[in-house]
């Protein structure tokens, strides 16, 4: 049994097809001709966005267009002037175009690896992919073909790059094992897309698996069993079936309301990063956005974007959601998310630091810009402003004042906007927790960031294996800070919700309703799911449920108890 990281949920069970990596070995010499040396390497290029483009457009109908657009990314990567640079450079001081190729592409590799950003290190893996593909065209080397496969094949590669997952045979597999990927790289982002179970970063699995081996990838639990005894198999026979069911079972949720076994209605949202999610996120039924991060944009870009680029950027989410409520939270910037064109001083710790709306307070004509687009945005969907990373009640203050100063500034230009656009708060530190209360009061609703909370709550950074047990809802802690946040929020008539993960959870789900919960927001393949658990609590069950969760001492019991519970 080989255990890694359960990236994609689901079991796939068959024939294990290792894919070799190309052999793309080069002498490297020197080129007198460097002018056909810069000729070879453009043929090469174009070859490789040529058939990058075909890739794009096949995923575009197979996958979806977000993952066509990372392919189509490959190219604008490919194409760009820094790197074109780099290696004619190269090439003029008499490198070959191999060498040039792999020696530029490796200086932006380790540019982008050394941003602590899980956004810009997927960058590096982009680079990488591209080298391979580039290299492969001047070689004239065949590349991985996933194309054609036979039925239930298990792919155990190296790398499962973008570029290989774009032309999948998705109908043949039955499971996807990698040797290196966490949870948020591009292979897992993909396979989830494509809903094939996958197992990533399990150490050495191209050598110790074998073509023609039975493996058993069970995506949900991050393990993979190669040769399993006959009980075993039939054990996981048993497991995908009944996954299968119960995955066709949840389409019955599909279109119908969301409330409680009494009647209680609820709103199931989605979080997103960028317009291009919404389409993704209304085929899952979201109802409403319940958290846009708005930060990938500016993460996205190599400047600020302008007022009009967010503009349009929040206008589309608005429109697209036809008048269904859009959370979006302005810049979310500092601890995990780097930007560097904004050339934040280094910090000793920077999720204590000079983040979020600490940021924006300081920087008030940028942060104007971002309030200015939104509230423009308003005019055209019911847009909703949410603060993060809110301390204290002068946070809240100094941000509807500046709203209302770009109202003013709105008026006089004559420029649309949404004059009752509400602000709300994300409640995510222990502090706004203890002044639930009188955050209510400044706040036109609150929505619940479980992701920090249980972080800020219980000392645990989210990214520490070596202290993860700590880093979970169950401890008594994070269940009464979420009970108090909802309370306060539901006593002063606003409407209070939660985009953190554990929105998503189907164990913390009752204890929610029981709090008085209104939105739950998730990721979009987790709304079926959260429907169907939703539907089957009355308030009484969970009110009941949730007085024993917190009479318990540890998170071992409350665990214990709402896994004993669930349905
Ligand atoms: C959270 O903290 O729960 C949250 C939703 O925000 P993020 O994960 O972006 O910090
Ligand atoms: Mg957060």
């Amino acid at each position: 049994m080989y255990q890694g990281v359960n990236a994609s949920e689901g079991i796939g069970i068959g024939k294990v097809m290792v894919a070799v990596d190309p052999d793309l070995t080069f002498e490297p010499h020197e080129v007198a001709d460097t002018a056909a040396e810069k000729e070879r390497y453009q043929a090469a290029l174009a070859v490789f966005c040529e058939k990058t483009q075909a890739q794009a457009d096949h995923m575009k109908v197979a996958v979806g267009e977000n993952e066509a657009e990372i392919m189509a990314g490959h190219i604008i990567l490919a194409q760009d002037p820094g790197m074109t640079d780099a290696i004619n450079g190269a090439i003029d001081g008499g490198a070959c175009a191999e060498q040039a190729l792999v020696d530029a592409s490796t200086m932006f590799e380790n540019m982008f690896l050394s941003m602590d950003d899980e956004m810009f290190r997927l960058r590096a893996a982009d680079i990488a992919d591209i080298r391979t593909g580039i290299l492969a065209e001047l070689l004239g080397v065949e590349v991985v073909d996933l194309s054609v496969l036979p039925e239930n094949t298990v792919v155990v590669v190296h790398d499962l790059t973008p570029s290989m997952t774009a032309t999948i045979d998705k109908e043949h597999v039955a499971g996807i094992v990698t040797e290196t990927g966490g949870r948020t790289s591009h292979s897992a982002i993909i396979a989830r897309a494509l809903e094939i179970p996958a197992v990533l970063s399990v150490a050495n699995s191209c050598s110790a698996l074998r073509n023609g081996m039975t493996a058993i990838v069970d995506g949900s639990k991050g393990v993979v069993i190669a040769e399993p005894e006959g009980d075993v198999l039939a054990d996981y026979q048993a497991k995908a079936q009944a996954f299968a069911e119960d995955k066709a079972a949840l389409e019955a949720f599909r279109g119908q309301e969301t409330v409680t076994a009494d009647g209680i209605k609820k709103i199931l949202a989605c979080n997103i990063g960028s317009p291009n999610d919404v389409p993704n996120a209304l085929e899952h039924d979201a109802e409403a956005i319940g958290l846009f991060r708005s930060e990938f944009l500016f993460m996205d870009a190599t400047e600020l974007p302008s007022e009009e680029e967010q503009f349009q950027a929040y206008r589309k989410v608005a429109s697209a959601m036809k008048g269904a409520p859009v959370i979006i939270r302005t810049l979310d910037v500092g601890g995990d998310k780097a930007i560097p064109y904004l050339a934040m001083e280094p910090e000793e710790n920077p999720f204590m630091g000079f983040r979020a709306v600490r940021y924006c307070l300081e920087y008030v004509d940028q942060y104007k810009v971002q309030l200015r687009a939104l509230l423009r945005a308003g005019a055209f969907g019911d847009v909703k402003i949410m603060i993060p990373l809110v301390t204290c009640v002068e946070e809240v203050r100094a941000v509807k004042a500046l709203v209302e100063e770009c109202k003013h500034e709105l008026e006089a230009e004559g420029l649309k906007y949404d004059e009752n656009i509400e602000v709300g708060v994300m409640m995510e530190t222990p502090a706004a927790s203890l002044i639930a209360d009188k955050l209510a009061e400044e706040a036109d609703f609150f929505s619940i960031g479980t992701n920090d909370l249980i972080g800020y709550t219980m000392c645990a950074d989210r990214g520490n294996d070596h202290i993860s047990n700590l880093y979970q809802v169950y401890y008594p802690a994070v269940l009464r800070s979420i009970k108090n946040i909802i309370e306060n929020g539901v006593n002063a008539g606003i409407m209070v919700g939660m985009c953190g993960e554990a929105a998503a959870d189907p164990l913390l789900e009752p204890l929610l309703i029981s709090f008085g919960l209104e939105e739950f927001s998730m990721s979009a393949p987790s709304i079926l799911r959260a429907r169907k658990t939703i539907s089957q609590w009355s308030k009484a069950e969970c009110d009941e449920l949730a007085e024993k969760a917190l009479a318990c001492s540890t998170a071992e019991e409350v665990k214990a108890l709402l896994e004993a519970a669930a349905r």
